[in-house]
């Protein structure tokens, strides 16, 4: 096959061509005639894309919340499952949905069954209706954060490479896996040292990419499968659709923990990962400023409303320590601390503001791995026997 000029000519683009990316979603009207003749479990469920969370902007079908529709003689019923602290959302959801259905042509009547548990904090099962995560992966941890360059990405790899060093001195060498779904700034494989493409096992439907290795870490990155000049708009349907096949055609073999560095933010490429896999927890990464917290705090909330528990916050840049061992607080103080009660999750650790942080991270060289015994690393460590015992627990 040609392939066309600005075109990846990747492995990427090999996914790309088996999995094109999703037609953009019609306007729930648009698509649903209200017509009893044409009334289906999925029209009644398309409607339903009209009923917003309370206090967001995205539909409750989106956020996965309708687990059944149904449709028999006049009679439209809906089952939602919520995880919520908060009393007004069940009552002010059957308003939504009753008045949302009721509207439609041939519905008689309306019963909606809502089920509650309370928002998780820490611990307690991820319970996403498609997670998919392969049982040879024991636990998947996301890395978000609200903002862009608080320094997700950087934390991400020195937390890896920490896990590492920690299962590796507790005899269980090779089992930690990252992965890379920051499309629009695939940083990692700089962060870690690699360059490259992974090898691919196999063909169609069935290949399989081998995950590349440095510091004792497995990585896969879509930085190492699109070139660095394709353009973005490429990439956000590429994420969206691959990245089921992003975790499930990656040989990760037996892994204690992969840590999948998200894209910053809260949309629908976040939304759809902590849909798509069975996500043990997520970790907000922030800097302890209010313009960052705010943010982080909405990634928090999306992460709760589908029932990923929040395993604790990280705060980056958090002093910057001058060479004869005073802190500042550049950023302010506090952040992280608030951001955790907000959440209700615990304050994981703070990580310095350090020249050596950035230049490790330009070299390929994480900290972790140049100064192990540093304060930064030991924050590190420490981050990841915290989030070891917590993941044990579960
Ligand atoms: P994000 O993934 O949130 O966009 P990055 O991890 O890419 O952020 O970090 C943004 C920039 O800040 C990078 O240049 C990185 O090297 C630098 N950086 C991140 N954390 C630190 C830190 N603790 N000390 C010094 N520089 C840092």
């Amino acid at each position: 096959m040609e392939v066309a000029k600005n075109e990846p000519k990747t492995p990427a683009y090999f996914f790309y061509l088996q999995h094109p990316p999703i037609p953009q979603r019609n306007s729930a009207l648009s698509t649903v005639k209200s017509d009893s003749s044409t009334l289906t479990p999925d029209s009644i469920k398309e409607r339903l894309k009209l009923v917003k969370y309370p206090g967001f902007s995205r539909d409750i079908v989106s956020f996965g919340l309708v687990k059944t529709a149904t449709w028999v003689d006049g009679t439209a019923s809906v089952m939602l499952a919520l995880t919520t602290n908060d009393p007004d959302v069940p009552a002010q959801l059957r308003k939504d949905v009753e008045e949302c259905l009721r509207s439609m042509i041939g519905v008689k009547r309306v019963v909606v069954e809502i089920t509650t548990q309370p928002a998780p904090t820490t611990g307690g099962p991820a319970d996403a209706a498609t997670s998919t995560a392969p049982k040879m992966i024991q636990h998947a941890v996301a890395i978000a954060s609200g903002k862009g360059g608080v320094g997700k990405s950087t934390f991400a790899v020195n937390l890896a490479c920490a896990l590492a060093q920690v299962l590796t001195e507790a005899g269980h060498p090779g089992s930690v896996g990252l992965l890379d779904c920051d499309i629009h700034g695939p940083s990692v494989p700089l962060m870690i040292g690699l360059s490259g493409h992974p090898e691919i096992e196999g063909e169609g439907a069935d290949a399989q990419l081998i995950p590349m290795e440095k510091h004792g870490v497995k990585v896969m990155s879509m930085g190492l499968l699109i070139e660095e000049n394709t353009p973005v708009i490429w990439r956000g349907p590429m994420i969206m659709k691959t990245v089921q096949q992003f975790v499930k055609n990656v040989r990760w073999g037996t892994l204690k923990i992969l840590l999948i560095d998200l894209p910053p933010g809260t949309g629908d490429a976040q939304l759809s990962i902590a849909q798509t896999l069975k996500l043990d927890g997520a970790i907000i990464v922030t800097t302890p400023q209010i313009a960052a917290t705010q943010i982080a705090r909405k990634g928090g909330l999306m992460f709760q409303k589908v029932n990923v528990p929040i395993l604790g916050i990280a705060e980056n840049m958090s002093y910057f320590l001058d060479p004869a061992g005073n802190k500042h607080a550049l950023f302010g103080e506090g952040g992280g601390e608030t951001l955790a009660k907000q959440l209700e999750t615990i304050l994981l650790g703070k990580i310095p503001l350090l020249p050596e942080i950035r230049t490790g991270s330009d070299s390929g060289m994480p900290i972790t791995v140049v100064n192990p015994s540093g304060t930064a690393s030991n924050e590190f460590q420490n981050i990841a026997r915290t989030l070891l015992m917590q993941l044990a627990q579960k």
